[in-house]
């Protein structure tokens, strides 16, 4: 039997998974402090979903997709696809417990053409029935594929899986984030971040990982939509930011680089910054589109609670990169309420890459050798991320060991 996790909100929550065959209303019950549960009885509905579990891993057929589950890992994997849990898969009670993401998040991205989650219905849909079922050997290629999974190591990096960062260079458009006092040439923070994080995509590309921008011109995006960029195929994001001091002799002394994870604004100075960042709310037109539903609230509290730990530790490898090459100093992981970093389904962080109120961090930011140090900086500390995540996957471990 196979269990589904998430943090309980509410007491009567239930999934329902619609399949052309009939609907299942999955029922939750609490489990391991705050979690949802729910059995997963596959057979009535046909669903090919088969279980094994093997020292530390636990392997789900569905759909002819072998999903590989590290136990006490937040991590699934399918082929060369990771899907991150947020929690973390374990046995209990002859059960295997996996985190509700799992299906939510996972299995609708893996199975594009064949699920699709509707969060405010809190639904997974099975599609229109496949026109032909897959053939035997369709299925067992796939299998194939999926337990293969990781390729030999990337020369420059010893990364094995494919990875895609989503950058998003803040503000933008209308909205030119910070003036830049003391930064040479009349640009302003818009200009620097969409520089650093064109680089940055060029850094990452040169790494053997995929990067894409969420914006490549000087235009505007909705805080809110910002993070939609980083869904389906998205491991990281990576929001890049100008930083800046109110007006005053003392503003001006202030520099460095400091790297933001989500969480509630602790000080005073972390307050200043995320205010800062969230002010671009202000040039957006559109209200944000419709409530989550109520699954998707549990979700969001998934994503806001057991994703700091990744984040913190994104945070934490990039800033020291990043400290590295600064002239301004290092002013350290800081945690902080950013808009921006709420919609993004995974770890993310946004990186203010020094002041434009000081005359050393907005010389540095306005040079193409300061904006090259800082974007190979950073892509630097998103791979020595990207492979601690890779040993805690076990990714290259023997088939079946633990
Ligand atoms: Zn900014």
């Amino acid at each position: 039997m196979i269990l589904l996790l998430a943090r309980l909100l509410l007491p009567a929550q239930t999934v329902l998974i619609a399949t052309p065959r009939g609907h299942w209303a999955v029922p939750v019950v609490m489990e391991r402090g705050a979690a949802v549960a729910a059995p997963l009885l596959a057979r009535p509905l046909g669903l090919t979903l088969t279980v094994e579990v093997g020292g530390s891993r636990a392997t789900v057929q569905l759909g002819g997709v072998v999903f590989v589950f590290q136990l006490d890992a937040p991590f699934a994997r399918a082929g060369a696809a990771i899907c991150a849990l947020v929690g973390d898969p374990y046995i209990a009670r002859d059960t295997l417990f996996l985190p509700l993401p799992w299906l939510s998040d996972c299995v609708p991205r893996v199975l594009a053409a064949r699920y699709r989650w509707d969060a405010a219905a809190a639904r997974l849909e099975e599609l229109a029935a496949p026109v032909a079922a897959p053939t035997a050997a369709a299925s067992a290629s796939m299998a194939t594929a999926a337990v293969a999974g990781a390729g030999p190591p990337n020369p420059i990096t010893g990364l094995r899986l494919h990875h895609v960062i989503v950058i998003d260079p803040g503000h933008g458009g209308p909205d030119p984030g910070n003036p830049g006092r003391h930064v040479p040439g009349g640009l302003v923070e818009k200009d620097i971040v969409l520089a650093v994080g064109r680089l940055l995509r060029a850094e990452l590309i040169r790494r053997g990982i995929t990067a894409s921008l969420t914006r490549q011109t000087d235009t505007l995006i909705d805080l809110a939509d910002r993070g939609a960029f980083c869904r389906a195929q998205c491991d990281l994001f990576v929001s890049i930011h100008v930083n800046a001091m109110p007006a005053g002799r003392r503003g001006e002394r202030v520099s460095g680089v400091e790297t933001y994870f989500l969480s509630d604004a602790k000080t005073e100075d972390q307050e200043r910054v995320a205010k800062m960042e969230n002010d671009a709310l202000r040039f957006e037109t559109e209200t944000p589109a419709g409530t989550p539903g109520p699954l998707g609230y549990i979700l969001r509290d998934l994503q806001l609670n057991e994703y700091l730990r990744e984040s913190a530790r994104l945070a934490e490898l990039v800033q020291g990169r990043a400290a590295g090459v600064h002239p301004g100093g290092d002013r350290g992981v800081q945690q902080a309420g950013f808009m921006v970093l709420t919609t993004a389904r995974r770890p993310a962080i946004l990186v203010e890459t020094g002041f434009a109120t000081n005359p050393i961090d907005g010389a540095f930011l306005a040079s193409a050798l300061g904006q090259h140090k800082l974007a190979s900086a950073i892509a630097d500390g998103i791979v020595a991320y990207l492979l601690e995540f890779e040993r805690k996957l076990a990714v290259g471990a023997p088939a079946g060991g633990g």
